[in-house]
């Protein structure tokens, strides 16, 4: 709601892209907005629409003052009220199809009702079709029509079309910018609230309508900005994993319940992302460069050893949670740091890669393991162990054996379950 309440209505009320502003209150001022259609391209969230919006106010406005719509005339009330009879705006991802669109162009004359001119935006121009485009090149070249197209890919726009336009960049506006203005909405609205906790709101993400969606919806429900930003965030399970990373070395089996825990509750692949995060936090961290881990980094995390997990992970594409397991297990500090920066997207299918490691043990519900085990002789171990503990022996961990042919073989889920279980502290089914 904040984002629609606090939407910029003039040029000099947008965020950023200050030379873009300038040369269009220009253009606007010297009566040449309507020289050629414009378009504005960008990401998602850098205020294409917005300027788009502003700059058609400022077409059909009644009394334009310093190059800005002066937002109180009827022209410009209308367009607020989304019944402008000058000012058409189409999603072209719904409304783009070319029998759409040659009504429109159909229908146009070079002046509305009203006597002015009729502006047309197109948001995600992108996705009009080819024949669609073609509808809009002769009257944008007779400048029957003054189009604006918002659109991610300007590239999908046909050349003919894209010449036939000015086209403007636009970019987020910088951190600070954006940090700046949420804490001005937040004192229009009586917010209270940290300026640390909005900085790690815009961290995140940095689409201005995106934050100040958030926070509008923190509010109504009454939840306090530093809560909602830790839960947003989550900074709780960010904490576990750089916690869980900081005892890998001393204290491996602690490591893995702990990840356990958080893939449990987020998944998998948000667990690994956060650990590929983390390593390259720690780089930065430790070279003094600032860094964007949603919460404190704790010493004792090997840098090396951070770097060599992290490159683990990446190389499985969508890795499951014993495949995050197996990367910690497997993976010890010996390799290159400038290699293991480069996080190589390369889809591995197993995890035969990384088994090219010194040999590390540890040790699980009483059951010691190795790095380099096999699938077999993980599940060996584990059901050798289980029958032990039935058979009340004292004897607490069983010795290896080099010869797993009689070990039943499982298949890769059904390891996956029973290690799984084994590391949640569940009894094994054995199947
Ligand atoms: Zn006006």
């Amino acid at each position: 709601m904040y984002d629609i309440m606090y939407r910029p209505r003039t040029l000099s009320e947008c965020v950023g892209s200050e030379k873009i502003k300038q040369l269009l209150k220009k253009r606007i001022q010297t009566g040449h907005i309507c020289d050629r259609s414009l378009l504005f391209s960008g990401p998602k969230g850098s205020g294409k629409t917005t300027m788009a919006r502003i700059v058609a106010a400022s077409i059909v406005c009644d009394n334009v003052v310093d190059g800005e719509p002066c937002t109180v005339c009827d022209s410009c009330m209308s367009m607020n009220y989304d019944d402008s009879t000058s000012v058409y705006e189409m999603d072209a991802a719904a409304h783009g199809s070319v029998d759409t669109i040659r009504s429109i162009v159909d229908g146009s004359s070079s002046l509305s009702i009203d006597g002015k001119r009729v502006v047309l935006i197109l948001d995600e121009a992108h996705r009009l079709s080819k024949s669609a485009q073609d509808c809009l090149l002769k009257p944008m070249e007779d400048r029957r029509l003054m189009v604006i197209m918002c659109t991610t890919e300007p590239h999908a726009i046909r050349e003919a079309l894209r010449s036939r336009m000015d086209e403007y960049q636009l970019s987020y506006p910088s951190r600070t910018e954006v940090c700046d203005y949420v804490c001005s909405v937040c004192d229009k609205e009586s917010i209270q609230y940290k300026k640390e906790d909005i900085k790690s709101i815009v961290d995140n993400d940095q689409c201005l309508r995106t934050v100040l969606s958030g926070i509008h919806a923190a509010v109504v429900t009454g939840t306090d900005i530093s809560s909602y930003v830790n839960a947003m965030l989550n900074v709780a399970e960010y904490e576990t994993i750089a916690n869980a990373m900081s005892i890998y070395e001393s204290d491996n089996a602690s490591c893995i319940s702990m990840i356990d825990c958080v893939v449990t509750s987020h998944g998998p692949a948000w667990v690994s992302d956060a650990i590929r995060h983390l390593a390259i936090s720690v780089y930065k961290n430790n070279r003094g460069i600032r860094h964007s881990y949603k919460s404190r980094i704790p010493g004792g995390i090997d840098e090396t050893s951070i770097l060599s997990i992290s490159k683990a992970i990446s190389s499985i594409q969508n890795p499951s949670a014993i495949d995050i397991m197996v990367c910690l297990m497997k993976t010890t500090p010996q390799q290159d740091v400038k290699s293991s920066l480069k996080l190589s997207k390369t889809p591995v299918s197993d995890i035969k890669e990384i088994k090219e490691s010194a040999k590390k043990t540890f040790e699980v519900d009483g059951i010691k393991f190795t790095s380099d085990e096999t699938l077999t002789s993980i599940d060996h171990k584990i059901e050798k162990g289980n029958k032990m503990k039935d058979e009340k022996q004292e004897n607490k961990y069983v010795t290896i054996k080099k010869d797993t042919n009689n070990a039943r073989q499982l298949n890769e889920q059904q390891f996956r379950d029973s290690l799984l279980k084994r590391i949640r502290g569940q009894p094994w089914s054995g199947s």
